[in-house]
């Protein structure tokens, strides 16, 4: 018999155990624009302390720094539609070889098509890894729309914390709380965009619903106010799922 509150060692060893096998999850955000992917994908970030990547907010760099890459991909962007995928894979399987997403990456925003979700397979299978869990995020339509166009982020390429005017504003208008830099508005967030946006995703992004559920990876949520449950809400069921079942 153990002291009380002592602990058995086993237990102590499978916990240690455990937590660096987390920093080693290879972990999808899916779901369409506006349910929360970034948002999640920041704190699961912090949480379980695995580099969070998002394509957008690459696309969004190179489009702010005048690049060929950033150019390209403004011209599909502003009208809500894809990058076109071999430019897309491409920068992925580059960004997968950077020493710091070696033992794990929040994939926010890719695979966004069939074609990218096997080609992301081969990428990883061709070094021993495999996707762990897929979070498919669903928001009804309405809000989506209301959400994203009251969305705000934060200029700060650092932070770039989000912000939404109603549900969880700044402290102080057009300023991040975070680090005092300031709060911008997306250029493809506005109603029209987020039609196509939303096109684009039931047309091309969906079916990596079923492409992930056959393989016995998704791990779905309703994001909505509607139900009481925003992000971070969600974002703490899935670090509780992930600590009992990973
Ligand atoms: P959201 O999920 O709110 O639409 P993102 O920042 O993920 O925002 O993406 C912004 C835009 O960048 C998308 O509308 C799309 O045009 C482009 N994009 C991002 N990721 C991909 C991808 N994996 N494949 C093709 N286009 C992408
Ligand atoms: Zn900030």
């Amino acid at each position: 018999m153990l002291k009380k509150g002592i602990k058995p060692l086993t237990k102590l060893g499978a916990k240690f155990f455990d937590k660096e096998d987390i920093k080693n999850m290879n972990i999808i955000m899916l779901g369409a624009p506006g349910t929360g992917k970034g948002t999640i994908a920041g704190i699961l970030e912090k949480k379980l302390k695995i580099p969070q990547v998002s394509t957008g907010d690459i696309f969004r760099k190179h489009m702010k720094e005048g690049t060929e890459l950033g150019k390209l991909a403004e011209s599909y962007i502003s009208k809500g539609a894809l990058v076109p995928d071999d430019v897309t894979i491409g920068l992925v399987e580059d960004r997968l070889k950077e020493k710091d997403v070696q033992s794990g990456i929040i994939l926010d925003g890719f695979p966004r098509t069939v074609k990218q979700a096997e080609e992301l397979d081969k990428m990883l299978e061709s070094e021993n890894k495999k996707v762990d869990i897929v979070i498919n995020l669903t928001t009804p339509e309405e809000e989506i729309i209301e959400r994203i166009v009251n969305r705000r982020v934060c200029s700060n390429q650092e932070c770039k914390t989000i912000f939404n005017l109603q549900l969880n504003p700044p402290k102080q208008e057009g300023i991040c709380d975070k680090c005092g830099s300031e709060l911008v508005q997306r250029k493809d967030d506005t109603v029209e965009t987020v039609k196509s946006r939303l096109n684009s995703y039931f047309e091309q992004t969906s079916p990596l619903v079923e492409y992930y559920e056959k393989k016995g990876k998704l791990y779905s949520a309703v994001v909505s106010k509607s139900i009481n449950k925003l992000g971070k809400d969600v974002a703490e069921d899935v670090v509780k799922y992930i600590e009992e079942n990973f």
